[in-house]
């Protein structure tokens, strides 16, 4: 199964993949994952000193060279997604994977009592930077000999839950984003467009969900890097269009 999937240690080699709030969580551990595989990762996030930890780590640990572009997706505006990607385009000439894991929880609690500008904040965050970044990268992943594109959701992307807010409503929104896009990528090109749900994983937004839980209940990020490394690696290249788990129910 993708859960006991075993990587080849050179299965990343000679791809360049852009990781989404890579400086902390799952993303992190991603990132350093994917970099040990052999890829050029490209971290982006909005707090600098963490990325730039996890570019030392890379380093230190011997991977390829990594690059860093602070983005932070409240703010950002169409223009900055077609700077990315022209920067990516100059600096690397290619790009063959994008994991979307940046995301917030946002406010919990009932609809009814809920805050317009946080939710749109959000969204903002959770939906529409995922979409711009993947709008504007198109013509590069076009253009690579395969890509993969992994939208992480939630299980309250597929089935909604009290309390939930916008994060639901944003998961849901993810899920609709990768299923129209996997649909229109569907035997006419060489990028394949997958969710995977994490599950319940010992990061600062799970203690944040979950205040009364002990975290340590929860798999590590580490423990899940072989669906992220599947998912990315030639081995998926016949899976489009599937929400995926990365935790056995
Ligand atoms: P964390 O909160 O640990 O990490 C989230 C990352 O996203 C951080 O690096 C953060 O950057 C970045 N980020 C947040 N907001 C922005 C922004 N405005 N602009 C740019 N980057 C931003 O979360 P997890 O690692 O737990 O979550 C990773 C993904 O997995 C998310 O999509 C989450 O919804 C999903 N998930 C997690 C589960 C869990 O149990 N942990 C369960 C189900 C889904 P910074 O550190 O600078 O704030």
């Amino acid at each position: 199964t993708m859960q006991n999937y075993q990587a080849p240690e050179s299965l990343l080699q000679g791809k360049t993949i852009l990781v989404t709030g890579a400086g902390d969580g799952i993303g992190r551990v991603a990132a350093i994952t994917y970099a040990a595989h052999g890829a050029t990762v490209i971290l982006t996030g909005r707090t600098v000193e963490k990325l730039e930890k996890v570019y030392d780590e890379i380093e230190q640990a011997g991977g390829p060279q990594p690059a860093i572009y602070p983005i932070d997706f409240n703010g950002a505006i169409d223009d900055d997604y077609q700077q990315l990607a022209n920067i990516i385009d100059s600096n690397f000439g290619q790009l063959d994977g994008v994991l979307h894991n940046a995301a917030q929880l946002g406010q919990m609690g009932p609809i009814e009592s809920s805050h317009t500008g946080t939710w749109m904040q959000l969204m903002q965050v959770n939906v529409n930077a995922p979409y711009l970044l993947t709008r504007h990268l198109m013509p590069l992943l076009r253009a690579a000999d395969n890509a993969s594109i992994i939208f992480t959701s939630s299980s309250v992307g597929r089935q909604g839950r009290a309390y939930w807010g916008a994060y639901a409503a944003s998961k849901f929104a993810i899920e609709g984003l990768m299923q129209t896009l996997a649909d229109e990528l569907e035997n006419v090109s060489n990028i394949r467009s997958n969710s995977l749900n994490p599950g319940a994983t010992n990061t600062a937004m799970r203690r944040l969900a979950y205040p009364s839980e002990r975290p340590t209940n929860n798999p590590s990020p580490e423990q899940l890097m072989p669906c992220y490394l599947y998912l990315m690696g030639n081995d998926s290249l016949a899976v489009n269009g599937q929400a995926l788990d990365a935790q056995k129910k």
